[in-house]
């Protein structure tokens, strides 16, 4: 499943360039992820990378976007054409 930002973001930035598909960015009061580009880092890495970074531990995973490893790895094949998922 993709991943979100809860209202715990204290909006410091540092998750927006941790993520290797571009699916953070700045919103009114917190950082917003898109679903439609967050892979849950499946294809990058082993662990989510806003995650690692947040100090307030407001990446979490979200249950509204459920996805398989198999869908995961078909929006990374789909962002990232040519691309071999590591
Ligand atoms: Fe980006 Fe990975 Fe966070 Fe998804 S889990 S928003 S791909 S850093």
């Amino acid at each position: 499943m993709a991943f979100k930002i809860t209202d715990a973001c204290i909006m410091c930035g540092s998750c927006e360039y941790e993520c290797p598909n571009e699916a953070i960015s700045e919103g009114q009061d917190i950082y917003l992820i898109d679903p439609n580009k967050c892979t849950e880092c499946v294809g990058f890495f082993d662990t989510q990378q806003c995650a690692e970074v947040c100090p307030e531990a407001a990446c979490v995973s979200d249950p509204d976007h459920q996805e398989t490893r198999e869908q995961l790895l078909a929006k990374f094949a789909k962002l990232h054409p040519g691309k071999k998922p590591k």
